[in-house]
């Protein structure tokens, strides 16, 4: 447990996060959202297909929005774990609305994230920095956040606490050492860095299987560092894309899946969180489960 005098140190409440950052551009863009939700049309969310929200933060201030976020989504959707919602993908099985859920980053309020799962018995895969996990000198996290994440200095995980998540049923996944930039990095860099969090997650958590790149987004990618993730023994590798997943024509290898996920701050309203899911629900095609041209 950290000490009181510890945490003043770091960001606990999405207000504090947010305090600062209200432009009047970001409020005319609430102001839109709130109204494309309106219109948004929720038969979307009986489309077969599979979603995988994933999150970073929760803090405390969050924690109702994702309980009810559950509760809402549970009347149409079966929440399946990470491992079962590449199976349905790359098998072509998908035979009803679908969620599964994932987090990146490994930041300490995790834990309360899979405790508001456990209640509707929803399994995540929490995608987790070794380098980082059990950090708590300051300075160093502070660096680390400013640094890797562009983001205020939080707690992260421990190595008990990553143990508690696979105890109660969540997977484990890697994010890099230390939160890589893949499209900036060399193929040696990337190679050593992918077999040591294997070899590190493996040893730590019995097995590990997946992989999400850091920052999400194509850009932050390369063809050699996705074949450096299959090399290095990992069997499946997610962006921070949006958009979800449809059954393909012909059933996939599952090198060829690019996970798409929806990312979901449970800070803002329900209603632009159902806004994003119910407009790429609606706009899924089975091109999503591939990687676009030039990472083939
Ligand atoms: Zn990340």
């Amino acid at each position: 447990m950290s000490s009181g005098k510890s945490m003043e140190h770091f960001i606990t409440s999405y207000a504090e996060l947010k305090s600062g950052k209200k432009s009047p551009r970001k409020y005319l863009r609430d102001v839109a959202l709130t109204g494309l939700s309106w219109a948004a049309d929720k038969k979307y969310l009986r489309k077969p297909r599979v979603q995988f929200i994933y999150l970073h933060h929760l803090f405390k201030d969050e924690e109702a929005g994702l309980d009810a976020l559950m509760k809402r989504l549970s009347e149409e959707h079966e929440f399946i774990s990470y491992a079962d919602a590449i199976n349905k993908v790359i098998s072509g099985t998908i035979d009803k609305p679908y969620i599964t859920f994932s987090a990146d980053d490994g930041f300490r309020n995790n834990l309360a994230v899979a405790e508001i799962l456990n209640r509707y018995n929803a399994k995540a895969c929490f995608f987790i920095n070794p380098g980082m996990i059990g950090v708590t000198d300051l300075s160093r996290i502070k660096q680390y956040c400013k640094d890797q994440l562009h983001f205020p200095p939080v707690e992260f995980l421990n190595w008990d606490e990553v143990a508690q998540l696979q105890q109660w049923g969540h997977e484990i996944g890697s994010h890099t050492m230390m939160h890589m930039n893949i499209a900036a990095a060399t193929l040696t860099q990337i190679t050593d860095d992918l077999g040591e969090t294997y070899k590190i997650l493996n040893d730590r958590c019995g097995g590990v299987h997946h992989f999400a790149y850091p920052y999400g987004r194509f850009f932050h990618f390369s063809v050699v560092g996705r074949e450096a993730v299959f090399n290095a023994g990992f069997t499946s590798c997610a962006t921070a894309e949006r958009g979800c997943h449809i059954n393909p024509v012909a059933p996939m290898r599952s090198e060829e899946l690019c996970i798409r996920r929806d990312n979901t701050v449970l800070g803002w309203d329900m209603a632009h969180i159902m806004y994003f899911l119910i407009t790429n629900a609606k706009n899924a095609t089975i091109n999503n489960n591939f990687y676009p041209l030039g990472f083939k």
